[in-house]
């Protein structure tokens, strides 16, 4: 009797603390999502490689970035797709992702509408990556990043990809969306 009512007790308990932490986890990821929508909106239609070194140009597409060109050896806008295309998910630790963007859609497609590979269904096709890829570009901020992320190696852009790619730190979707928001929550 004592032994099932005591176990009654425990599973009440532990599901009711199971239902709070889930709720937790919901506002929690609500309010991450947010957040995250707004720094996005922020930077709508800027060139990101562009924002992070400081330089205030008219739009641009990336091929005729001038930061690229003059700011970020080698200099070459392609070493930008290359790297970008190093950039691969695992679906163990991260939720499905749009190529384009790096964002999943989010709690009901509140980051993201439904995956169609098409550019113009992408919300921010060229925000995220350049960002990143600038941030990691950049002496003094790389280094700033360093600090902030511990597990971060700067030494060589492959070494920058294995952790941006890496197993996402508590709450995230992934590190570079880490970095972006770091970035971006100081701008
Ligand atoms: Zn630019
Ligand atoms: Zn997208």
């Amino acid at each position: 009797m004592l032994y099932d009512s005591l176990a009654r007790d425990h599973i009440n308990e532990s599901s009711e603390t199971a239902k709070r932490r889930r709720q937790e986890r919901i506002i929690g990821t609500l309010s991450y999502e947010a957040d995250l929508s707004a720094q996005l909106s922020k930077y709508a239609n800027m060139c990101m490689l562009c924002n992070v070194f400081g330089r205030l140009d008219d739009p641009h597409p990336l091929h005729s970035c001038p930061t690229l060109r003059k700011d970020i050896p080698p200099y070459d806008y392609k070493a930008f797709f290359s790297w970008q295309k190093e950039i691969r998910y695992n679906p163990k630790i991260h939720p499905p992702v749009c190529f384009l963007c790096h964002l999943p859609q989010g709690e009901k497609d509140r980051l993201h509408p439904a995956f169609t590979g098409k550019r113009e269904d992408c919300p921010y096709p060229d925000l995220i990556g350049p960002a990143v890829y600038a941030i990691m570009s950049h002496p003094d901020l790389k280094e700033e990043a360093v600090s902030e992320f511990p597990g971060l190696n700067v030494s060589s852009p492959s070494k920058t990809i294995t952790w941006l790619i890496g197993a996402p730190m508590k709450g995230h979707i992934s590190n570079l969306i880490s970095l972006f928001l770091w970035y971006a929550r100081r701008n």
